[in-house]
């Protein structure tokens, strides 16, 4: 599903000869990780690879995969599945469906209706266009809602409640508005929507709409469809909201433990992560009359959106009733698995994915990369047959099940969880691709390695190497003149930290994999996510309507894929780690500064009598509560942990710079040992068996959802929640248990060094 992607990509003025020191001459030096002569037949077999993906293949294989409705139990899912396992057979790959059975819920009944102060039923369903081929398959398509909203039937006065965060609810509560037994209307965007039912349940509410606002995906922003590429008047957004952040992603009836037949399942009324009040998704056509009919406060100015009325917060005097309930079946996943087997250690494994299901047709999510996972591995067959053989397996992964809450990959990883722990090095997802610029995420250990990749790779609108392009904007978008020097001097782009909403989920944050998350996007808007809209029609219409982003991709991934199977040293690194864990923990000790300021700040205007004195008496606000400032945290065990990974880092970086003209030397080569097996077991290090405070299923210390963004990622996040929600104690500890974890990893990169020596 991939988080609504906010890329703001601002070229003013490319300049192709301009020479930026880091990038210049790359791509003649060594590789790391090979020796010099297996660089430069590594460097045969990728030029070779990187030939060979074709636009027109991608584009045939998405109006193939599109061509219908293909969610979890559909008909056209299964069909996509057994098109995609005849593909990987065909071109020459080991492969197999894996089954799992989940619990899916689809809708029975959904009835929104306004009551009162005038009579109003919203309709509920996205309009057939007649240029739009696709979007007449009514039979096939799920009708709109969120998957996992519990069953319910609630009458009650109306509050919006902006984009339902918890800031938003504190500013009501400066308003002297409750939403206790109401029924809230939040817009979707700037959380995950899950957390909005989450955090209304939290506030006493019984029931929440979310809808979706033209000024954030509709005519504010460009033409709507089919004149243009965003949502039209009628056009919703479906999605999950399962409680995955608090609890755990994938089947809701068998946490931590793979779906398979004989897996013991809880029954619905005892699964965790359903929510707790009902919730609907709703088009800005069915919300406007809701909204219209509410009076009480105006909303504060940044709430408001541009339909043509003013909008008030209410309570009331709109009067809702909400009636969901789903059918509550145990649906069959069906993941595409195919593997090449290593040649020289093939217990290392190098783990590749996308997955396959959509909501309805899903063009753009997730087909536009699946198109370039099945490309890629035609062309990694087509090697085969010309010779190649990659010294580690590569695991090839289609998921099924994503959508409703990455079920797939969630029921796949905890079925395989010893086998991961075993043999993954690595993962990379893909989920979904558009025009523009290069987003990089993941693992720190993995930055170095994934900036070598992209100065290998051709943007195909400005024929710079993609590193180029995305360094360019990176500069344009950074705020200071500082952060825009270090984007120029630094030898490598920073990447960004994992946050959730796709299937890499379980590789991180469950087993500790070290991973990637990879895609183009930026150029072209888009208002058509998870609805009927997303399709061939579309995405061929408004994004990457040549597919030369897709070949880019392919290009991408398929580099990476290679690269980290052939290396005979997997090309990790701990520099970057170290300085990036440096970087976020004095963030957060900024964090901690800002809000004892803040605190003491409004705690004096309390005591100065400000609330009172600048209160308008027609539209009275209420004084925020006094709170106690926040303590003084020890950091100083992270510290001292941050130096030693920094100390180590380094260490082992020198050691493999000297050693790595010997590494093709079979002698060489056998003393090296268990040095792979080291590597991998690096990210584990990072995880913590007891898991995050309660929430057990989320391992790693340095990465993960928040409770209250969903997928936007908290880095040390145990730390930092406990800073944002006033656990001062517990965040103390993390910050012992995080200091440990960065102790063990330093320590192991020290042995990988001495092992180098
Ligand atoms: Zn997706």
């Amino acid at each position: 599903m991939r988080p609504f992607a906010a890329i703001v990509l601002i070229f003013t003025l490319v300049i192709p000869f301009l020479s930026f020191g880091a990038d210049a001459g790359q791509s003649q030096a060594g590789l790391a990780g090979y020796s010099p002569r297996s660089a430069q037949s590594e460097r045969e077999w990728e030029t070779k690879f990187r030939a060979i993906p074709d636009p027109a293949n991608l584009r045939e294989y998405m109006r193939r995969l599109s061509a219908r409705p293909h969610h979890v139990g559909s008909p056209y899912d299964k069909d996509n599945a057994e098109w995609i396992l005849a593909h990987f057979k065909e071109w020459g790959l080991d492969a197999h469906i894996e089954q799992f059975d989940v619990l899916f819920p689809t809708p029975k009944i959904r009835v929104l209706e306004m009551v009162a102060p005038t009579k109003f039923t919203a309709k509920l369903d996205e309009p057939v266009l007649s240029v739009d081929p696709t979007s007449n398959q009514k039979p096939e398509q799920l009708p709109t809602y969120n998957a996992y909203s519990i069953d319910g039937d609630v009458t009650a006065p109306l509050v919006f409640v902006n984009y339902g965060l918890p800031e938003d609810y504190e500013k009501l509560d400066r308003l002297g508005i409750s939403v206790k037994g109401a029924i809230v209307i939040a817009k979707y965007y700037h959380s995950w929507r899950g957390v909005k039912p989450k955090v209304a349940a939290e506030h006493g509410a019984i029931g929440c709409l979310i809808y979706s606002e033209p000024k954030d995906d509709g005519y504010t922003v460009d033409n709507v469809f089919p004149a243009g590429p965003m949502r039209p008047a009628d056009g919703v957004q479906r999605g999950s909201v399962m409680d995955f952040a608090s609890v755990s992603p994938g089947d809701p009836l068998t946490p931590g433990v793979g779906a398979t037949p004989d897996a013991k399942r809880l029954a619905v009324k005892d699964a965790k992560s359903i929510t707790k009040i009902p919730v609907l998704p709703i088009s800005y056509g069915d919300a406007q009359p809701l909204l219209a009919a509410l009076a009480g406060p105006m909303a504060p100015e940044e709430w408001r959106g541009s339909l043509p009325i003013p909008y008030h917060v209410g309570p009331g005097p709109a009067q809702v009733h909400l009636k969901v309930a789903f059918n509550w079946d145990i649906k069959p996943v069906y993941d595409v698995i195919a593997k090449i087997p290593g040649s020289i250690a093939p217990d290392e494994w190098i783990i590749r994915g996308n997955h396959h299901d959509a909501w309805v047709n899903g063009a753009e999510d997730p087909i536009s990369a699946q198109v370039a996972l099945l490309e890629e591995a035609r062309s990694l067959g087509l090697l085969l047959k010309q010779g190649w053989r990659p010294r580690r397996t590569i695991v090839y992964c289609a998921w099924d099940g994503e959508e409703p809450m990455l079920l797939g990959s969630t029921e796949w990883v905890e079925a395989h969880a010893d086998e991961l722990r075993q043999h993954a090095a690595v993962y990379i997802n893909t989920d979904g691709n558009d025009r523009g610029v290069l987003n990089m995420n993941g693992s720190h250990s993995l930055e170095k390695f994934i900036n070598g990749v992209a100065r290998e790779i051709e943007d195909p609108e400005t024929k710079l190497t993609v590193w180029q392009r995305a360094q360019m904007n990176a500069i344009a978008e950074a705020q200071s003149v500082e952060d825009k020097k270090e984007v120029r001097q630094r030898g490598d782009l920073r990447i960004g930290a994992l946050g959730s909403g796709t299937d890499f989920t379980g590789f991180i944050d469950h087993i500790g994999v070290a991973t990637l998350d990879l895609g183009y996007g930026g150029e072209d808007e888009q208002g058509i996510y998870h609805s009927i809209y997303d399709d061939f029609y579309w995405y061929t219409h408004f994004s990457d309507t040549d597919f030369v982003y897709g070949r880019a991709l392919s290009q991408t991934v398929g580099t990476s894929v290679i690269r980290l199977a052939d290396a005979e040293v997997l090309p990790f690194d701990f520099v970057n780690q170290a300085d990036t864990v440096g970087r976020y923990m004095k963030n957060l000790q900024k964090l901690l500064a800002e809000k004892q300021e803040q605190i003491r700040e409004t705690n004096q205007e309390l005591d100065e009598g400000l609330f009172k004195a600048t209160l308008d008496p027609r539209r009275p606000t209420v004084a925020p509560p006094r709170e106690e400032v926040p303590p003084h945290l020890n950091f100083a065990p992270m510290e001292n942990a941050v130096e030693s990974l920094n100390r180590s880092a380094k260490h082992y970086q020198e050691a493999l710079a000297k050693k790595q003209v010997n590494l093709g030397d079979d002698a060489v080569t056998a003393k090296l040992g268990d040095l792979n097996r080291m590597l991998i077991e690096s990210e584990r290090r990072l995880t913590n068996a007891d898991g995050l405070p309660r929430r057990p299923w989320y391992k790693h210390l340095l990465y993960a959802p928040g409770v209250y963004t969903g997928y936007g990622v908290k880095t040390l996040p145990g730390v930092r929640e406990g800073i944002e929600q006033k656990r001062y104690a517990e965040a103390d500890q993390e910050i012992v248990r995080v200091a440990k974890a960065l102790e063990d990893e330093a320590a192991l990169v020290e042995a990988a060094a001495k092992r180098l020596e």
